[in-house]
């Protein structure tokens, strides 16, 4: 039974919950290492992956709250992304998180460094839908207002409308 609302005993009650909230909250990096799987080249992410093809996770204490994985993984373990830079992948594998493979760079870099190798996707490290995504949904992604979310094992789980943050 909680205290009265507005109470001394109240307030108190209150900051105990919340702080028994926030300790079960994991911490975003366990989050998303829970659903990496590593082999011996790859971290490959087996989450939600947006349109662009590489993943995103859901975290409720940023603005905006869905986050590029490999953005994530690259502060919480490299260091901070100086801004307006982007976090590139020296692999092909778009879902693949793993530190190493990781540069800084602009946005022509990640473009040039794609271009130079062929950005030749192996068809196997992909989600194995993507190619079922409808035209439409398709068409509201390119204009940058909406992603498509899929379930650990490749299903689609959805869409979600979200400002990517790189
Ligand atoms: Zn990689």
């Amino acid at each position: 039974m909680p205290p009265i609302k507005g109470t001394v005993e109240w307030e108190a009650w209150r900051l105990k919950i919340m702080a028994i909230k926030r300790s079960k909250t994991k911490p975003i990096i366990e989050r998303i290492m829970a659903r990496v799987e590593k082999t011996d080249t790859y971290w490959l992410w087996r989450g939600a992956v947006g349109m662009a093809g590489y993943g995103i996770v859901t975290d409720r204490t940023k603005t905006p709250y869905t986050r590029s994985v490999h953005r994530v993984v690259y502060e919480e373990l490299v260091g901070a992304i100086p801004p307006s830079l982007q976090v590139c992948h020296r692999c092909d594998v778009r879902i693949c998180v793993n530190p190493d493979h990781f540069f800084i760079g602009t946005a022509s870099d990640n473009h040039r460094d794609a271009w130079l190798k062929g950005r030749k996707s192996n068809p196997a490290l992909l989600p194995s839908s993507r190619e079922k995504i409808s035209i439409k949904i398709k068409e509201q992604f390119r204009t940058g207002r909406r992603v498509v979310l899929h379930k650990a094992n490749g299903d689609l789980a959805g869409t979600r409308v979200v400002k990517h943050d790189g």
